[in-house]
């Protein structure tokens, strides 16, 4: 079982946020599923290229592209990579994406942005990660461990 570190934390740069879950990428032996959640600028796709550099993944490559909703990076583990961002939401939106595949693909990480738009899909198990702007640089990051 992977030791990921979870609670609630503080960070007051971007690098910060990068190290934080470069720290949890580092921890991950098994397949995992992170949901993102935060406003537009909170910090999602910095955290995403942190659990990507823990998965010895450069980081440069993980983006939100504009037209791509799914990214494949393959490091020590396969990373998928999701912005949910542009898509209407909901669950038959969702299937058609091959999420269903994707989560139950053993030995991957799959890390989604904006969870919001899964609808009545659930994620049983996944690791949710609530990112808030608390102003400047600074970022409350709370990481936990669904049932
Ligand atoms: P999102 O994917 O949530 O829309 P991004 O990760 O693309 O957001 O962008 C976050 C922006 O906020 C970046 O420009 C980053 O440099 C900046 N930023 C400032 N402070 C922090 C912080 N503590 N953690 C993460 N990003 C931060
Ligand atoms: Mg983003």
């Amino acid at each position: 079982m992977s030791s990921i570190p979870t609670g609630q934390f503080i960070t007051r740069s971007a690098e910060e946020t990068f190290e934080l879950a470069y720290r949890i990428g580092e921890a991950i032996n098994e397949s995992t599923v992170f949901l993102l959640q935060g406003d537009l600028g909170a910090g999602k796709t910095v955290f995403a290229k942190g659990i990507g550099a823990g998965l010895d993944i450069d980081p440069a490559e993980v983006n939100s592209p504009t037209f791509t909703i799914v990214n494949q990076h393959d490091g020590r583990m396969r990373l998928y990579h999701l912005d949910l961002y542009r898509i209407a939401g909901g669950a038959n939106e969702v299937y058609d994406l091959g999420l269903e595949e994707i989560i139950t693909e053993s030995e991957a990480v799959v890390v989604i942005e904006w969870p919001e738009r899964l609808g009545a899909f659930a994620i049983p198990k996944a690791y949710r990660v609530e990112i808030g702007d608390l102003g400047a640089d600074d970022r409350s990051v709370n990481v936990h461990h669904e049932v």
